[in-house]
């Protein structure tokens, strides 16, 4: 009995893949009909433990789990790297599967986007702001993905990883503004044991860039041990971090900026809770890193 069921349980484990828009819908509707939850894991692939980290909550908050292997191309520049961004969708599948995943949504761009599309989500404002000075566009291609991944998947909670803050404060927006019934939830920051981030990018670092990539999270902790200090300066702490940075003759600064959480505006003092974010280019990798730093 207890090996049939263990063989049984196995089998009800195994990891569906779909790649039509039509046949994840009605799984989302069969599942919301037996009276299931399902949990939401929007990723563009080429997965690692921070990933991995956000299938984990999302277990924690429903019934089903459902992860989106998708990269997205209008979220990319025209100068951007949507050609050689990392796939390796075997290993995604691979990796899905050990987590109990159900089911993978793993469209094509042609099935997101077929000839003739028009429609976009644009989240004004705070899209325009940090990563968006330097990505023009590119939120809108995240947006536009997400809400059509929610109308997909139909999910009742989605998580998202706070490495990319200033996406989950769009998401969230977004979420509130067009009535959306879906339960946003942000996940910490995965690192290394050394303190960098995980990302899909992190391949485009030699070993020697990966070594001077660690000056952005030692540039994010000396901001917040100062702030810590009692300095409530941001042009002080924000003038330490560029020297840091600036020290690494490979490390390119896009910006460095002390914002308020909710609408990613520049803060003038430093109060409660502040958002440090950063992005930095070094050799072909463009890494972004934030702390929140709480009084
Ligand atoms: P991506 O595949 O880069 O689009 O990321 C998919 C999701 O994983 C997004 O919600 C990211 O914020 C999240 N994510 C990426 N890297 C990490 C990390 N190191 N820790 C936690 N979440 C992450």
């Amino acid at each position: 009995m207890k090996e049939f069921f263990l063989a049984w349980s196995t089998v009800s484990m195994t990891t569906k893949v779909v790649r039509s828009i039509a046949e994840m819908q009605k799984i989302a509707q069969k599942l919301h009909r037996k009276g299931k939850t399902i949990g939401f894991v929007p990723t563009m692939g080429y997965l690692h433990l921070g990933h991995l980290s956000l299938v984990r909550v999302a277990k924690r908050y429903s019934d089903v789990v459902v992860v989106s292997v998708f990269v997205n191309p209008i979220q990319f520049g025209p100068q951007e790297d949507f050609n050689v961004y990392p796939r390796d969708f075997k290993r995604d599948r691979m990796l899905l599967s050990k987590e109990g995943v159900s089911y993978i949504f793993y469209p094509q761009a042609r099935t997101m986007y077929p000839k003739g599309y028009k429609t976009y989500v644009e989240v004004k404002e705070l899209s325009e702001k940090l990563c968006g000075r330097f990505r023009p566009g590119h939120f809108i291609g995240v947006t536009t993905v997400v809400a059509k991944l929610f109308n997909i998947v139909q999910p009742d909670i989605a998580v998202f990883g706070q490495k990319d803050a200033q996406q989950a404060v769009i998401i969230k927006k977004m979420v509130k503004d067009l009535n959306f019934p879906v339960k946003i939830v942000v996940a910490p920051t995965v690192r290394e044991k050394d303190g960098l981030a995980l990302s899909s990018r992190n391949v485009y670092l030699t070993p020697q860039e990966r070594k001077k990539a660690l000056i952005l999270y030692q540039a994010l902790k000396t901001a917040q041990s100062l702030i810590k200090q009692g300095n409530r300066d941001p042009q002080k702490i924000l003038h330490t971090m560029y020297e840091l940075i600036n020290s690494v003759p490979e490390a390119k600064v896009d910006y460095i900026e002390i914002v308020d959480l909710d609408n990613l505006e520049p803060v003038s003092e430093i109060k409660d809770k502040v958002l440090i974010a950063l992005a930095v280019r070094i050799g072909k990798a463009r890494l972004i890193d934030n702390l929140v730093v709480k009084l």
